[in-house]
């Protein structure tokens, strides 16, 4: 399928060509069309798939002419809004259509020029959109089209009540598409609720996880992680690397240490001000500095390419979490590499992550690192190994523990 045989409008094609775009991605050929007619629409797909694009461009195209407040998205956190906000004014660079971008953390002055500017598509995080809408703002009764983008993080971030009233905040008689990587029961019933029969998108989630990117897991003492975080830092070559940890103390601690070994790093995560999170995003971005420190802030939505090795110093709690932070890397059909360091505390996670990615993770050693325990007592066992693209370092584990080359 082309994107000039889907009915966009010659100057949405214009910026498409502009972008440098030469087909659809598989969401893009699923959603355009139904949004395009009308359709409310239940979107699965993760960040990297072009599902930004998949509703922006029908949704510019529906909008056609300037008239205020007309299209609403609303995204879990800053980053992702200000990507999707940056998206729109790319996609509708040709058109007389104004944005306007309200996220919290940063003053009200920016924002509120931008509301009296008469803004065509407004792009929100819930809170930022509530304070507006109780100090009257704005209004939201002329909504024709809303975007519910990346839901299942919405909701497991404790929105849903915020969301919820939102959504009676605008038209029955809008257009509603809702977009998340996954569909649990939770966005299922959000979805009954706010969507009128609903076309849907799928995009296979293990697909993307697997594609392009190695696995390798390395199990390890607790009391170990760091040493072996600085073992592997010293083999790998990465252009680009995003360390994920769970907490934002965490995360403080370990760029701490990173710096005092003489490592360059930038850090994201919620505590900082916004002018820092946006700091470290661009430096990272720019190449600048090689290794970014994030808590799951970073791991959804956002759109950083050239990242070759991710590597999760502690496991994602939930399994989806896993999907979106190897989801980093391995962007735009280039290959990435994905370690997990592991205690042997985190084997149920691990399990879960393996189900749902349908392959046990490699598990892997370094060389002449000094384990304290005896190695294969930290690694817990799983049903196979997998075979598949098990590149990388060191020695490699059989799940029953027998060593292999
Ligand atoms: P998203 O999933 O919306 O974050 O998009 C991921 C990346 O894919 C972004 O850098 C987009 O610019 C890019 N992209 C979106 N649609 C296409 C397409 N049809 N062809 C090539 N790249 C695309």
């Amino acid at each position: 399928m082309k994107f000039s045989e889907m009915g966009l409008s010659p100057k949405i094609l214009q910026s498409i060509e502009e972008m440098g775009y030469e087909t659809p991605t598989p969401i893009q050929e699923k959603a355009i069309n139904p949004i395009l007619e009308g359709r409310d629409l239940v979107g699965s797909a993760q960040t990297g798939t072009g599902k930004t694009a998949a509703f922006a461009l029908p949704c510019l195209h529906r909008l056609g002419e300037h008239g205020a407040c007309r299209a609403l998205a609303l995204a879990p956190t800053r980053e992702l809004a200000i990507q999707i906000e940056e998206n729109f004014n790319k996609y509708g660079k040709f058109l007389d259509l104004r944005m306007a971008l309200l996220y919290g953390g940063v003053k009200y002055g920016k924002q509120l020029e931008q509301l009296n500017n008469e803004p065509d598509v407004i792009v929100a995080t819930p809170g930022r959109l509530l304070d507006h809408l109780s100090q009257g703002n704005l209004s939201l009764q002329k909504i024709e089209i809303l975007i519910l983008d990346e839901v299942d993080r919405m909701l497991d971030m404790g929105f849903i009540e915020d969301v919820t009233r939102i959504i009676q905040k605008t038209p029955r008689s809008r257009q509603t598409l809702l977009f998340s990587a996954t569909i649990p029961d939770s966005v299922r019933r959000l979805s009954d609720w706010a969507l009128k029969n609903p076309a849907e998108a799928k995009i296979d989630i293990k697909i993307s996880a697997a594609d392009t990117v190695s696995h390798a897991l390395y199990p390890v003492p607790a009391i170990q992680k760091f040493d072996l975080l600085i073992a592997l830092l010293k083999r790998i070559k990465f252009d680009n690397l995003i360390i994920f940890f769970q907490t934002r103390r965490g995360t403080d601690k370990i760029s701490q240490w990173l710096t005092e070994h003489g490592q360059t790093v930038c850090v994201l995560h919620s505590d900082l001000k916004q002018r820092d999170r946006t700091k470290a995003l661009e430096d990272f971005k720019a190449g600048n500095v090689k290794i970014l420190c994030a808590t799951d802030v970073a791991s959804r939505g956002l759109d950083i390419s050239n990242v070759t090795h991710v590597i999760n110093y502690d496991v994602p709690q939930h399994s989806e979490d896993y999907v979106h932070r190897i989801g980093r890397t391995g962007r735009a059909r280039t290959e990435g590499e994905a370690f997990t360091l592991c205690k042997p505390e985190d084997i149920s996670m691990v399990d879960s992550i393996e189900k749902l990615l349908g392959n046990p993770l490699p598990r892997k050693f370094v060389d002449d690192f000094p384990y304290r325990n005896e190695p294969e007592s930290l690694a817990p066992s799983a049903p196979e190994v997998s075979r598949k693209r098990n590149r990388g370092f060191g020695k490699q584990l059989t799940f029953g523990g027998r060593r292999r080359r």
